[in-house]
């Protein structure tokens, strides 16, 4: 154990993003409330705010939220239990789910607590992210699921122009300021250090001390790069490479003790390669949803101090068919013609059925649809939904006057298009007779009656939804697993289910809500859940024996 400490602090936060940022502000609540006090430190290897502060903003909330009340719209715990059941499957037993549905309402009222706004403005129309005019809408696939749960609108975005993210996480390190706790920026963690098997403090490369100029030109190359690497990746790493060198040339070695606890939030793996080869090959042709902090070293740090890792095969792809909603009408086929799934459920949903055909799919379109799409385009996009919509509409689309000829421009099998087609049209024309009663689904693969229409207005069209690089019409991918954790607390579990002592994980970097299948908002509503949950064990975790020597 290295005798000299460079600052010690009672619970230590690897990253500061939404996980690391509502683990400090437990803790430091925590250790507020009881008679000892304590100090809660954050450490980051940039300025904080992570994929947070780029992502959409949408939290997933429900059980009766002061939003879905305002909107009229009626939800309760149970049953988002039971929506998000079949979502999340076993990854989190079933009793952690239920705390989640339950406490759903109050952890949206304690993130506006700290400054974080919402509205109950619904988007009336399905979407991938509602534009300006709406904050509170179906972020996943609970319409295709209201035979299992009555559907609610839960996806809340955080009440902001654009993308909402940045908001969000701008509220969050506000309230972490005003809660007294320190953020050490430009310090990456590179080991943690143990003591008798108890993680006691971490070991860093700081830029604390640095040259100013270095320490600004680190932060300007951060700053500068977040968007290209996350929209161009290949120009991101290279606009990214003189931050990595200033890293390596001027960071010092940092010391830091954890008398009580080591969160380790420190996002995902997007941004690392070699493990997105190794652990899901099917995700390749897609854009990672990363930022340069998502290499993967939150979870490596975990295993190295001996944690197990779970679910890291578990990478969303995503696949929206909307906006424009009318396309969701259109029918999904892989290469032999057969149809692959419910076109109405959720673009996590749609990107893993098209991963089970080879990454490879096309959305059959007919006249009357392009003709809605292309009217709605405008209205119910924002910039980059209205890019790729076009892209879609107008460039991706192979197009001909018969099934026969655009399956063959498209490399598509005509005959079992055709077969597809044809029972397609049959359950529409059953779902328009009202053949059935009204909760009945005509439809085979479950697609709601309302959005079941014959395709028979030619010419035909079949867009182009494979998993590929490109531009305008990327697949997002984010990773899933992380770290094993213990439900209860978040602590950090060895192989055999034990937990390590002193060390806790949460956000990407951990096992969590979302790591069988992502909904949207699913993961910051996980960051939430289980940054607090970490944050509040470890500062509640009693330190056995002595002071670290040489702390401050
Ligand atoms: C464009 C986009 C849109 C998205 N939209 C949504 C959405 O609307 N809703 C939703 O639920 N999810 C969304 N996501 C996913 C979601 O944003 C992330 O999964 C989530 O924010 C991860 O939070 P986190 O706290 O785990 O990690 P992050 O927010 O990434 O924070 C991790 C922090 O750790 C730091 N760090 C990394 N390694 C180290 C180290 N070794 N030492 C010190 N610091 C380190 C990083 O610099 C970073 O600041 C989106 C993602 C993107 C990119």
């Amino acid at each position: 154990m290295p005798a000299d400490w460079d600052i010690q602090a009672d619970v230590v936060v690897i990253g500061f993003g939404a996980a690391g940022a509502c683990a400090a502000l437990e803790a430091s609540a925590a250790l507020e409330a009881s008679a000892a006090g304590g100090r809660v430190l954050v450490l980051d290897r940039f300025d904080g705010g992570g994929a947070t502060a780029l992502s959409g903003g949408v939290v997933y909330a429900g059980g009766g939220t002061v939003q879905q009340r305002a909107a009229g719209a009626s939800d309760s715990a149970d049953a988002m239990y039971r929506y998000l059941r079949t979502e999340v499957g076993d990854v989190v037993p079933a009793g952690t789910l239920r705390d989640f549905c339950d406490g759903s309402a109050a952890m949206l009222g304690w993130l506006e607590s700290h400054g974080v706004p919402f509205e109950g403005s619904l988007c009336p129309e399905k979407t991938s992210y509602p534009t300006n005019r709406h904050y509170l809408y179906y972020s996943g696939s609970e319409l295709s699921a209201r035979d299992l749960a009555p559907p609610a609108p839960r996806g809340h975005r955080t009440l902001g122009r654009g993308t909402s993210g940045g908001l969000l996480f701008a509220r969050l390190a506000g309230a972490v300021r005003r809660a007294g706790i320190e953020v050490v920026p430009q310090t990456t963690a590179t080991r943690l250090i143990t003591a008798d098997g108890r993680v006691t403090g971490v070991e860093c490369r700081s830029l604390r001390g640095a040259p100013l100029w270095v320490r600004a030109a680190h932060r300007l190359t951060h700053q500068v790069t977040r968007k290209p690497y996350l929209y161009v990746p290949k120009l991101g790493r290279i606009m990214h490479r003189p931050a990595d060198w200033l890293e390596r040339r001027y960071g010092r070695t940092f010391l830091v003790a954890a008398t009580r606890g080591v969160v380790i939030a420190a996002g995902g793996f997007g941004a690392n390669r070699p493990m997105l080869r190794a652990h899901a090959p099917a995700a390749r042709g897609g854009l990672p949803l990363a930022t340069p902090g998502d290499d993967g070293s939150g979870i490596r740090l975990g295993a190295e101090a001996g944690g197990a890792t779970g679910c890291l095969d578990r990478v969303s792809v995503w696949r929206f068919l909307t906006p424009p909603p009318a396309l969701v009408r259109g029918v999904l086929v892989g290469p032999e013609g057969k149809r692959i799934c419910d076109e109405s459920r959720y673009g996590a949903a749609i990107g893993e059925a098209i991963v089970r055909e080879g990454g490879r799919a096309w959305l059959l379109v007919d006249r009357a649809i392009v003709t809605e799409a292309r009217r709605q385009a405008h209205g119910s996009t924002l910039w980059f939904q209205r890019l790729q919509a076009w892209y879609l509409l107008f460039l991706a689309p192979a197009t001909a006057a018969t099934l026969a000829v655009v399956a063959t421009k498209a490399g598509v099998d005509p005959d079992g298009l055709a077969a597809t087609v044809a029972a397609y049209n049959e359950a529409a024309y059953e779902a328009a007779s009202g053949a059935r009663p009204t909760d009945a689904r005509a439809d085979p693969m479950g697609k709601p009656s309302d959005l079941l229409v014959a395709l028979d207005q030619p010419p035909y069209s079949l867009i182009d939804f494979s998993i590929r690089p490109r531009m305008l019409d990327p697949a997002p991918v984010l990773t899933l697993g992380g770290l094993v954790v213990a439900p209860e607390t978040g602590a950090v579990l060895r192989a055999d289910g034990t937990p390590l002592p002193g060390l806790y994980a949460a956000g990407r970097s951990a096992v969590g809500l979302c790591s069988r299948s992502y909904v949207s908002g699913l993961s910051i509503a996980d960051c939430v859940f289980s940054g607090r949950r970490a944050g509040r064990h470890a500062a509640g975790l009693q330190p056995p024996g002595a002071q670290p020597p040489g702390a401050q």
